[in-house]
């Protein structure tokens, strides 16, 4: 029987790139080819060389179709096989190489807004909900919209062997987040990418989209971030090197914060468990500091950090590439 594989690749919009995927239809047995699209609809070439390169660099089961069907993420090239401009992969792969040595590990938390009828899902059609504060970690139908999504999602990501490792209903009407990691600095942009395009895809069937908007309604809500969670392997047995890699971070604050996700300045206000945006701090168990040190990694003296700056619509690939350089670059010196 002829199986099929769902093509999946990051296009080049600006300044948020999306995921874009299409079907092949292979014969049985055949082995994945690399395969090409048109870049001028992705915003990737122009219209007069609009050829892309699509290679395969994760696959994973289609947990979706099932049987022997693939999902096959991909990284862009260009036609004389070159990382394409809008590869961030590539960074990620040549941190990884430079630095594995330190045994570089990811958790990134992943939150997102469901919307329906074009307002966050749970949202009245006339007026205004309950003010946030019942909302995270809620259980009830007066509170909680969208678990079977998240329910589905969470099925389909550990059926494919993606490293998700929790989810929970946040702070604002109709927002959740899921957890992935600990996994290298590739790996943890592969599974979120992957994750994201299950989340899209499984909404599909329940008419609900998923939105990464860092800050899906103004006012006195939640923005949307994406916690990076980080360690090396001599953060994770000490406490000099936890709080080296937290000054190390504060070195290169506005490299950072301009590389993680369009829009920052409106979720990074100084209010709702944020930091100011322009201002660098860390601080054990400071939900208000940029980078927190959690509880429980102070009082064992090692474990792992938590930049809390990251917005939710942030490139995985781009913040794993520049923790890495940053921390691993100045721990070896
Ligand atoms: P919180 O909401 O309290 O900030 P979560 O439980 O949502 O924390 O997320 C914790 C994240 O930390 C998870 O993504 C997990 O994979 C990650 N994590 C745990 N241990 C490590 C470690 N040693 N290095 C990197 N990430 C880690
Ligand atoms: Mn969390
Ligand atoms: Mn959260
Ligand atoms: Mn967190």
């Amino acid at each position: 029987m002829p199986y099929r594989a769902e093509y999946i690749w990051i296009d080049g919009q600006k300044p948020t790139a999306k995921l874009r995927s299409k079907t092949r239809v292979l014969p049985d047995g055949a082995e994945l080819p690399i395969w090409g699209f048109d870049g001028s609809s992705t915003e990737q070439a122009p219209g007069s060389s609009s050829d892309c390169v699509l290679r395969p660099v994760k696959v994973i089961m289609d947990p979706i179709r099932g049987g022997d069907d693939l999902l096959v993420l991909c990284e862009v090239l260009d036609i004389n096989m070159e990382p394409h401009e809008s590869n961030t992969r590539a960074r990620a792969v040549a941190a990884l190489e430079k630095y594995g040595d330190q045994e570089p590990w990811f958790g990134m938390e992943q939150e997102y807004t469901f919307f329906k009828y074009g307002r966050p899902f749970g949202w009245p059609r006339d007026g205004l909900p309950a003010p946030q504060g019942r909302y995270y970690c809620g259980i009830g139908a007066d509170e909680i919209w969208g678990r079977e999504v998240v329910e589905d999602h969470t099925a389909a990501c550990i059926a494919a062997g993606i490293a998700i490792s929790g989810t929970n209903a946040e702070v604002m009407i109709g927002q959740w987040e899921f957890q992935i990691g600990p996994v290298d600095t590739v790996e943890i942009g592969d599974s979120v990418w992957l994750a994201r395009w299950l989340l899209y895809r499984i909404g599909e069937s329940y008419d609900i989209s998923a939105t990464l908007d860092p800050k899906p309604v103004r006012g006195d809500w939640n923005g949307a971030g994406m916690h990076a969670n980080f360690s090396t392997k001599a953060m994770r047995e000490g406490w000099d090197p936890i709080i080296a890699a937290c000054e190390a971070l504060g070195t290169k604050a506005k490299e950072h914060v301009v590389a993680y996700g369009a829009g920052i300045e409106e979720r990074l206000t100084g209010l709702h468990e944020t930091a100011p945006w322009s201002e660098y701090s860390y601080g054990v168990s400071n939900r208000g500091a940029s980078v927190r040190i959690p509880w429980q990694v102070a009082l064992d003296k090692k474990g792992y950090i938590e930049d809390r700056r990251p917005n939710a619509n942030a490139d995985p690939y781009e913040i794993a590439a520049l923790i890495t350089e940053t921390i691993c670059g100045a721990a070896a010196g």
